[in-house]
């Protein structure tokens, strides 16, 4: 079987779009279809990101510092950033639908900073699993406890 072609982007330009190699490095790290149309313009060049993922990537680096201030919210918090941007893109998959560009941006960001809580919620299953894991094996669950507190809050 020959290797699927890769799928050319309806009206995208490597040329046209703003960014140069960095620019094709956040298309390639978001996944991002990076249609014109569904981007930001900058002196009339697109962005090399679509509006939604450069909204994901403002919220990744807006929640770094969100959470070092602020501390990790309850899980459900997270789960509420994350559904407009699902029902918004969902919607707009299914129907006739066609939302903003400023919508996309701030669905975007929300989900981004619940992203960052998802990765720290992701790292607290691993050191508790970790932790269950090493007691299973034998070693002291007081130590274990011990050394395993220090990567939790
Ligand atoms: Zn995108």
């Amino acid at each position: 079987m020959a290797p699927k072609q890769k799928k050319p982007v309806k009206g995208f330009s490597e040329q046209a779009a703003i960014g140069g190699k960095f620019g094709q490095f956040l298309r390639i790290l978001c996944g991002c279809h990076a249609i014109p149309g569904r981007s930001f313009h900058f002196c009339g060049r697109p962005f090399p990101i679509c509006a939604r993922c450069t909204g994901e990537l403002a919220g990744v680096l807006i929640g770094i510092p969100t959470m070092i201030v602020l501390g990790i919210p309850r899980f459900w918090v997270a789960v509420l950033m994350m559904l407009p941007l699902i029902v918004d893109g969902t919607v707009q998959r299914l129907t006739p639908y066609e939302s903003t560009n400023i919508r996309r941006l701030a669905t975007g960001i929300l989900f981004g900073i619940a992203l960052v809580f998802g990765f720290l919620y992701f790292h607290q299953v691993c050191v508790l699993a970790a932790r269950e894991i090493l007691k299973l094996l034998g070693l002291d669950p007081f130590a274990v406890n011990q050394a395993m507190q220090r990567f939790l809050p």
